[in-house]
């Protein structure tokens, strides 16, 4: 979720962004991403469960057969992002990849942490359930074939947030996009800022990395992005700046309590 109405519904398209790595923009919600290795294909977050055929659809363009997806990677439990994923897993037989605090979510498929339906930003999507085989919580690394995935924790914008580095190729759902905005905070997942800043700059040792964020194009990282994005988190730090009391635990690696 991104607090960009601008994103609104447009034409769904793919791009193949580099040999190895595919983007799906479906009309509305989240992107995909799906990397190639010489074993099968990875997935990164699904989208909308409406949008499952026009996705396929687009894959069918792009010649890549979801019936060798070998993992799917869930960055963050947004419905907009993997409120499709429980039926991708199950139709196609691939396992998946969450954090541990996301898990939870998942698994039971909670419509309000999950914002699946928000009535007054009229959101009224479904979430299938999905079983995670990998709970995670940062520093796993996941090898198929020649390609390695690690994962980093990353909470920010949602408890049980993770970015996902293969490579230079950085997945960072929701923390980061394009233009330097951040993702939708709000107390009903967890957003918190002191982690969301923390996050953020655990990021800078990537600056010049590919970034495949959950909303817009694929970016390079940047510490002008970074600075951006701290600089708009940080106006939620002080109390009186509305994102509620008490404020979310924190989640971060080395600060949660
Ligand atoms: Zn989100």
């Amino acid at each position: 979720m991104s607090a960009r109405p601008e994103l609104g519904t447009t034409k769904s398209f793919f791009r193949k962004v580099r040999p190895e790595l595919y983007w799906f923009h479906p009309p509305d919600g989240g992107e995909l991403h799906v990397v190639v290795t010489k074993v099968g294909l990875v997935l990164v977050d699904s989208g909308l469960l409406r949008h499952r055929e026009v996705i396929l659809g687009l894959w069918r363009q792009a010649g890549l057969d979801p019936r060798k997806i070998r993992l799917g990677f869930m960055t963050h439990f947004h419905a907009d992002h993997v409120g499709a994923m429980g039926w991708w897993s199950r139709e196609f037989g691939f396992s998946v990849v969450a954090h541990a605090n996301a898990a939870k979510v998942v698994e039971k498929g909670d419509l309000v942490i999950t914002g699946t339906k928000i009535p007054y930003a009229g959101f009224d999507e479904d979430f299938v359930p999905c079983p995670i085989r990998h709970k995670v919580v940062g520093g796993e690394r996941f090898p198929v074939g020649k390609h390695n995935f690690k994962v980093s924790a990353a909470p920010g914008h949602t408890v049980g947030s993770i970015h996902i580095l293969c490579g230079d190729l950085l997945f960072v759902g929701d923390t980061l996009f394009a233009d330097g905005s951040i993702g939708w905070m709000d107390v009903h997942w967890g957003s918190n800022p002191e982690d969301y800043v923390h996050t953020l700059e655990q990021m800078r040792p990537l600056c010049g990395a590919l970034c495949a964020p959950g909303h817009g194009p694929p970016f390079r990282l940047s510490r002008t992005l970074i600075k951006r994005a701290c600089k708009i988190v940080s106006f939620y730090i002080p109390l009186g700046h509305g994102l509620g009391f008490p404020r979310v635990p924190r989640h971060s690696p080395d600060r949660a309590r």
